[in-house]
């Protein structure tokens, strides 16, 4: 058999080293053998490319149990702290920064809270580097930043960063990863690559890879904030429209006589489901009451209309049928607030939902985010990680960037 050249022999080499750690980054400890099951690769070519692994650092073989009841034997496992990312979730009332290891491990996390009015992309910035700096402090010796994601409530432009409309921090065509990026070699000298994504695709991309839809190939993901965005995953991908916008599920127009959203529009989804409307419905003014506050004195078991829930529940359930008829999806996941408010408009949910085609819905579930951290900050790092996951050895050999505390 003639050899193959070196360049395609290297590119099989790295598609072959991204596909393993991609599996372990994911799902957690492997033994060689469930990994040839996994990948369909000969033995011999996982053994080299686990030994490459673990020459680098990005895993460790230890002892563990393996598919094979009852006896033990080596596991291949990530190492969380050889190679970290900095995640960032800026919301409408506060930045949230985390450090997060291979593997998904959650090693830090702070949190900033800001005045919802006047937040703009210099105090942003500022604070975003002032947060990676306190992150990294924390970082064990010899580990390497490998990327950084951050996530924005509105329309980004992958490329270049740019926020076309984040209507509800009031920004529109504002560029925030030049100037982001700016700072951070003013901070860090020779910083990772800067991702910057909406917060509902990366939602999607977290609950889908290891959160409520893990195992599904098409799902749906909704985050609840102040606006309401969503996340489409369709056979194992994430919709992205041509512009990079789909899923916008938050502007779905479900009543035209409603009330004006912030997009210009009436009677949006978001209007009707948003935070503040939910904290309205249950008579509270949203500038003083938390959503948990007032929940932590409901009871679940109540039926919906009883605590002032059905017209928001509905709502939920009429948005959700819209999707199931389109999209057909296994999963709807219900993130932010709407978590939290699921237990207490089910039945409402389900009255709507029983609405949908019987074909469409047959089988979905609709189910809470899982996430602990947060479906968005947690999808932010997943964005910082692709880098790595795609060529790891490429990225660790240049990774300028290793911590010495
Ligand atoms: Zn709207």
């Amino acid at each position: 058999m003639p050899t193959p050249p070196a360049d395609k022999h290297d590119q099989v080499r790295r598609n072959n080293l991204s596909r393993i750690l991609r599996h372990l980054h994911a799902a957690g400890p492997a033994s060689r053998s469930d990994l040839v099951g996994l990948t369909g690769l000969n033995r011999s070519t996982v053994g080299a490319i686990v030994a490459d692994l673990v020459e680098t650092g990005l895993v460790e073989e230890r002892a563990g149990t393996t598919s094979t009841v009852g006896r033990p034997s080596l596991v291949v496992a990530p190492v969380a702290t050889s190679a970290v990312v900095l995640s960032f979730e800026l919301r409408v009332e506060k930045l949230i920064g985390s450090l997060v290891g291979l593997g998904g491990t959650v090693l830090n996390t702070r949190e900033h809270p800001h005045m919802r009015a006047g937040y703009g992309v210099t105090i942003a910035v500022d604070q975003i580097v002032q947060m990676s700096t306190d992150l990294l402090e924390h970082v064990p010796e010899g580990s390497s930043w490998v990327g950084t994601g951050i996530s924005i409530p509105g329309s980004i432009e992958t490329e270049g960063g740019k926020v076309r409309l984040a209507p509800n921090l009031g920004w529109e065509d504002i560029s925030l990863g030049e100037p982001l990026m700016v700072a951070m070699r003013a901070q860090f000298g020779d910083p990772p690559t800067v991702t910057i994504r909406n917060d509902s695709d990366l939602g999607a991309i977290s609950e889908h890879l290891r959160g409520a839809a893990a195992g599904a190939g098409n799902m749906i993901y909704i985050s609840g904030e102040i606006g309401i965005g969503g996340g489409v995953v369709v056979n194992n991908r994430l919709l992205d429209g041509v512009g990079g916008f789909a899923g916008e599920v938050g502007h779905m127009v479900i009543d035209p006589a409603g009330p004006e959203c912030r997009c210009g529009s009436h009677g949006c989804w978001e209007t009707l489901i948003g935070l503040d409307s939910v904290i309205r419905a249950t008579g509270n003014d949203p500038e003083t009451a938390e959503l948990s506050e007032i929940l932590s004195h409901v009871d679940p078991t109540l039926p919906s209309a009883h605590v002032g829930f059905d017209v928001v529940g509905r709502s939920i359930g009429i948005g959700i049928s819209n999707l199931v008829n389109i999209f057909n999806p296994e999963a709807v996941v219900l993130g932010g607030h709407l978590r939290e408010l699921l237990p207490f408009v089910e039945d409402s949910v389900s009255e709507m939902l029983a609405r949908a085609l019987p074909a469409s819905r047959s089988g979905v579930r609709v189910v809470p985010a899982s996430i602990e951290i947060g479906s968005s900050l947690m999808g932010a790092a997943e964005s910082g990680f692709e880098g790595l996951l795609a060529d790891p050895i490429g990225v660790m050999n240049s990774s300028s960037v290793l911590i010495a505390s």
